[in-house]
């Protein structure tokens, strides 16, 4: 199958969180599988200088945008066989010092400027002499580009592709004044509250879950909570009305990239059979961070953006309360200043006991995974979440909050006492997280026990293989009109 992907950004080439690891991983599943995966991205700052293996394209873009046309360039990397990534250039709209942001204020056009991308998807799908089968879009960033194909069916493109649409978190939804539809020359009759309409703002997610053929997104837990009052943002009606046509389906890890045997960015390498390199790495981790270097202390840390969604206020309240007893915690975060606010000041309270770094940090992260005992992850909701999965490749037992993805890929105790991997709550409550961590520290004294979660853990297996499955009978649901209402 010839597949045409589209995402605002792509590992390695940009990332501020799971999407990007998502769709990087999914086009070369998909490659490998022998199929044709093409990517469309845009070519953010510092992209062209970090693969020189980019080439200019013989194409130009002059695209409508209300009243104006703008124009951008193309540029191609040809990654593996099967796999080509196109970078949209237009240096105007994405040579910037963010993706979408600067300094936590985002960008004032950003309509505008993932607006004038979707664009570029649509046209790329219908004039590339690379006829995809199927478009595959990702998040708010493209979700208009369903409607932009479909408009351009009655301006004569006879036959285009069926499009699917993945949702990878219902909570960012592209929202912006209504003055921005003008921007996508769609007919005035698209702008009502079945179609791209919220509340008279324009909003991007919503037109993809309204005009793809089959929308996906990724836990099949979560797909049934997006359609409760509860999760689904306010777009639970529609969610529900397109119910037939949604489909939750658990993200892969990149095993190739979150490995403990094959990984530069740890000081030693370990398995399951060797676990002396974790004990190193936690050690080093403690000494690099500037914690005590002590093998028997028990180690939790936390790899996030700090954010509202992720559960900072109970995780905080738990912490200031467990961190009496004897526990380190290492968090590595970025994003909302209040929440580093909070973050700091635990440190503060507990010297000695918590090391905090801010920023966006890749080495790190891999380190934290491998260094630590535990990884918490409290989640208000969680559409998938990755890290509870690489933490239970890299033996470290998640803790985690029964919701979305988290609770699709961790098996508790309870659920199973010979599978378990992890420690799971339900409460969102800081008693509730307080409690669980009280278990990891049973946990973490027995040793026998300890050390069957852990082997679990290790042996758990969330390999593309079957996401890339689910994700090609997607594709061939779509290829038949006849099932899409
Ligand atoms: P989300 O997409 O909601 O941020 P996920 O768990 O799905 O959450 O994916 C987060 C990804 O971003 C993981 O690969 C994680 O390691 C990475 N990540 C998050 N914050 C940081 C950070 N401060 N430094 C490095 N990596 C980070």
């Amino acid at each position: 199958m010839n597949i045409l992907l589209a995402s605002g950004e792509v590992y390695p080439y940009s990332k501020t969180g799971g999407l990007a690891d998502m769709v990087g991983a999914l086009a070369v599943a998909l490659a490998n599988a022998g199929h044709e995966a093409r990517v469309v991205t845009p070519l953010y700052r510092g992209i062209r200088e970090k693969f020189p293996a980019l080439r200019k394209v013989d194409w130009q873009f002059d695209l409508p945008m209300g009243l104006e046309h703008i124009q951008a360039e193309l540029w191609e990397l040809d990654v593996a066989r099967g796999l080509k990534i196109y970078f949209v250039d237009q240096p105007g709209y994405f040579d910037r010092a963010g993706i979408y942001q600067e300094n936590h204020f985002s960008y004032a056009d950003n309509a505008e400027r993932f607006i004038f991308f979707s664009k570029c998807v649509a046209h790329l799908a219908r004039y590339l002499p690379w006829r995809p089968d199927v478009v595959h879009v990702h998040d708010w960033q493209v979700g208009l580009v369903p409607a932009l194909i479909l408009q351009q069916k009655t301006e004569g493109w006879g036959n285009p592709p069926p499009t699917c649409l993945t949702i990878h978190n219902l909570a960012y939804q592209g929202v912006f004044p209504e003055a921005a539809f003008a921007l996508t020359n769609l007919p005035e009759h698209l702008f009502h509250t079945e179609g791209v309409e919220f509340f008279g703002l324009l909003n991007c997610l919503k037109a993809g879950i309204a005009y793809a053929d089959v929308i996906t997104t990724v836990s099949p837990r979560y797909a049934r909570e997006i359609t409760t009052e509860e999760l689904g943002c306010g777009l639970d009606g529609l969610l529900r009305q397109r119910q037939k046509n949604l489909i939750g389906i658990l993200n892969g890890v990149d095993y190739g990239e979150w490995n403990t045997n094959r990984n530069p960015h740890l000081p030693k390498p370990y398995t399951i059979g060797r676990m002396a390199g974790k004990n190193f790495n936690k050690r080093k981790l403690q000494k690099d961070l500037g914690l005590p270097v002590n093998e028997s202390i028990p180690l939790f840390g936390t790899i996030s953006r700090l954010a509202e969604q992720k559960g900072v206020d109970i995780q905080l309240g738990a912490l200031s309360e467990m961190l009496n007893g004897n526990l380190q915690f290492v968090l590595l975060g970025s994003g909302s200043p209040e929440y580093e606010r909070g973050y700091r000041d635990l440190a503060r309270q507990f010297p000695g006991k918590v090391a905090v770094h801010f920023g966006y940090d890749e080495t790190l992260a891999h380190r934290i995974e491998a260094g630590c005992d535990f990884f918490l992850m409290p989640s208000r909701f969680e559409p998938c979440g990755l890290n509870q999965m690489y933490s239970l490749r890299y033996g470290t037992i998640p803790i985690v909050r029964a919701t979305g993805g988290l609770d699709d890929s961790v098996i508790d105790w309870t659920q199973n006492p010979r599978l378990a991997t992890g420690i799971k709550f339900f409460e969102y409550t800081s008693r509730s997280l307080a409690k669980a961590i009280r278990k990891a520290l049973v946990l973490y004294g027995q040793a026998k026990l300890f050390q069957i979660c852990r082997r679990n853990a290790m042996k758990a297996d969330f390999s593309w293989d079957q996401t890339v499955h689910n994700y090609l009978n997607v594709y061939e649901k779509c290829c038949k009109p006849a099932i899409v209402a």
